[in-house]
C-alpha cells in the first residue's frame, strides 16, 4: 500500500499565529504574585522574559503576526507532513482514517523548536545574551540550544538528573549546539542545593530544573529564562503545527471528527488542537479532542484545578492549573517530557470547561502501540509521542467496534532516536507500569499555597 502525505508548498508556513484567548467562552483566571498573592502585571515578568513575549503572554488578540526573521528559520523544516497512515489502519482493519502530523522533521527532533526559535529571536531583539531553562529529556534544552545557536545567544540548560543519566545522547546534542547542560538538581543554586540537603540522591524533576534555572535567570541583566511549554506564548507559537494540519486536511478533502495529542505541559497537544478547538468555540465546527498523560504523571485527570507554583522552589507566579502539586516528583517513566506536576492554564482552563477529554495511559501500553507504529508506519515515535499513538489507536479501534469511519487526526510530536535505551528496556522486558503516588501526591497537594483557601 502507497504512503500518502501531504505536503504544502513553503510560501503556506502560517504568517500568524492563532491565540485561543481571543475565543475563549470565559477570560483565563489571573496569574498572582507568588509572594503578596496580588494580580501580577506584565512589568513583574520583565526579569524574567523580554516585553514582546510577555505582551503575547497576556495579548487576547487573536492573530499575532510571525516576524519574517522567524518565518525564515521555519522554513527549514516547515510546513511539516502530514500523512494518512493507511497501513497501520488497514493493519488495524479499522473503518477510521488515520492521519498524523509529523513534527519530528525538526533539526531537534521534535515540535520545541517551533517555539525556541521565536523565544530565542525576541531575546536577542532586546539584548539578551544568555538563557538558562530546563529540561526533562533533553528535547526541549536541544531545541533551545540550536535556537540560541542560531542567534547567537548563550544557552544555559539544567537537566533533571534521571534524563541526565538516561540520555547521555541528548546532553551531547546540547553541547554540541553549544550549550552548557548542569545535571539537576545541582549545587550551583539555593534551590538545588536545598533539595540536595534534604533528598541527595533526589533524581530530580522539571519543577525543581525549573526553579534553578528561573533563579540563576533572576540574578542578571543580560540572562533571561525560557520556558519550553505551559505559558500562554509558548502555546501560541505551536499552533502553526494545527494551522498547517488544517490545511493540509483540506488538501485530502477531510476535516478531523476526532483529534489526539500528548500532554507534558500541554504545548504540543495546543499546537495540534486549538485551531481546531477555536474553529468550534466560534461555532464553526465541532470536533472531539483527547489529552493523552501519562498514568505516573496525570495531572488532568487525578490533578486538582487550584492555584499552584510552576515549581518546587517557588519562585514562579501562581496559576490556576491541573497540578498534582509543586513538590510531586513523578516515577521514572521513559517519556521524560511528560513528567511535569502540572498543566498549561490555557489547557486547564479549557479542560474545566469541557472543551475537551482526557485519559491516562500507562508506559508499557504507550511503547507496545510505539513498536507497532515503527514496524508499520517506518518512523520511531519519541516515547512522550508514543502517547498520542497509543490514544490514536484506542480511538480507530472504538470506530471498528462502532462500524463508523471517522477521521482521526494525531500529533507525532518527535522522533525517538535518542530514546532507543528506552526501546531497548521496553524489549528487554525491564520497563514496568507505574501506578502514580497517591499519597505523595496527596502530600504535595497538602502543600498547596494558601490563596485557595
Ligand atoms: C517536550 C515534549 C513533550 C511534552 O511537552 P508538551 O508541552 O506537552 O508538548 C511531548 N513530546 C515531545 C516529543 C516533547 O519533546
Amino acid at each position: 500500500m502507497e504512503t500518502v502525505k501531504f505536503l504544502l508548498d513553503e510560501d503556506r508556513i502560517p504568517t500568524h499565529w492563532y491565540n485561543i484567548a481571543a475565543d475563549l467562552p470565559s477570560p483565563l483566571p489571573t496569574v498572582l504574585h507568588p509572594g503578596t498573592h496580588q494580580p501580577i502585571g506584565p512589568g513583574d515578568l520583565a526579569p524574567l522574559f523580554p516585553m514582546a513575549l510577555i505582551m503575547q503572554e497576556v495579548s487576547t488578540e487573536r492573530t499575532i503576526e510571525i516576524p519574517d526573521e522567524v518565518r525564515d528559520v521555519y522554513r527549514q523544516w516547515r510546513p511539516t507532513p502530514l500523512y494518512r497512515a493507511r497501513r497501520l489502519e488497514q493493519a488495524l482493519d479499522t473503518p477510521a482514517k488515520i492521519y498524523y502530523k509529523y513534527e519530528g522533521v525538526s533539526p531537534a527532533g521534535s515540535h520545541k523548536p517551533n517555539t525556541a526559535v521565536a523565544q530565542a529571536y525576541y531575546n536577542k531583539q532586546e539584548g539578551i545574551t544568555r538563557l538558562t531553562t530546563e529540561t526533562g529529556a533533553g528535547q526541549w534544552g536541544s531545541s533551545l540550544a540550536f535556537a540560541g545557536a542560531l542567534f547567537g545567544i548563550e544557552v544555559q540548560v539544567y537537566m533533571v538528573k534521571v534524563s541526565y543519566h538516561q540520555k547521555p545522547y541528548r546532553r551531547a546534542l546540547m553541547e554540541t549546539y553549544g550549550a552548557r547542560v548542569v545535571a539537576s538538581p545541582s549545587d550551583e543554586t539555593h534551590a538545588g542545593r536545598q533539595v540536595l540537603a534534604e533528598y541527595p540522591d533526589s533524581t530530580g524533576s522539571l519543577g525543581i530544573a525549573i526553579s534553578e534555572a528561573v533563579e540563576i535567570a533572576a540574578q542578571r541583566d543580560d540572562t533571561k529564562y525560557a520556558l519550553g511549554s505551559v505559558l500562554n506564548h509558548v502555546l501560541l507559537h505551536q499552533t502553526v503545527i494545527g494551522q498547517e494540519a488544517l490545511a493540509q486536511l483540506e488538501m485530502a478533502g477531510d476535516y478531523p471528527d476526532i483529534i489526539v495529542g500528548c500532554t507534558g505541559g500541554g504545548s504540543n497537544f495546543s499546537g495540534i488542537a486549538f485551531p481546531f478547538i477555536g474553529a468550534k468555540l466560534r461555532g464553526e465546527r465541532d470536533v472531539r479532542v483527547v489529552a493523552v498523560e501519562p498514568a505516573a504523571c496525570p495531572s488532568l485527570t487525578k490533578g486538582r484545578y487550584v492555584y499552584d507554583f510552576g515549581d518546587t522552589g517557588h519562585y514562579t507566579p501562581l496559576v490556576k492549573m491541573h497540578t498534582l502539586g509543586s513538590t510531586f516528583v513523578p516515577s521514572g517513566i521513559h517519556a521524560g517530557g511528560l513528567r511535569y506536576h502540572g498543566m498549561a492554564p490555557l489547557v486547564s482552563h479549557l479542560y474545566n470547561l469541557g472543551h475537551f477529554e482526557a485519559i491516562a495511559l500507562q508506559q508499557l501500553e504507550t511503547f507496545a502501540a510505539g513498536v507497532e507504529f515503527a514496524r508499520i508506519e517506518g518512523i520511531l515515535p519519541a516515547p512522550e509521542a508514543n502517547h498520542a499513538v497509543a490514544g490514536a489507536i484506542r480511538e480507530a479501534l472504538r470506530c471498528k467496534e462502532e462500524g463508523v469511519g471517522k477521521t482521526i487526526l494525531f500529533n507525532l510530536c518527535g522522533h525517538g532516536h535518542f530514546d532507543l535505551q528506552a526501546y531497548m528496556d521496553y524489549q528487554a522486558g525491564k520497563l514496568k507500569d507505574f501506578e502514580y503516588a497517591e499519597e505523595e501526591v496527596a502530600m504535595a497537594l497538602a502543600g498547596l499555597p494558601p490563596v485557595n483557601g
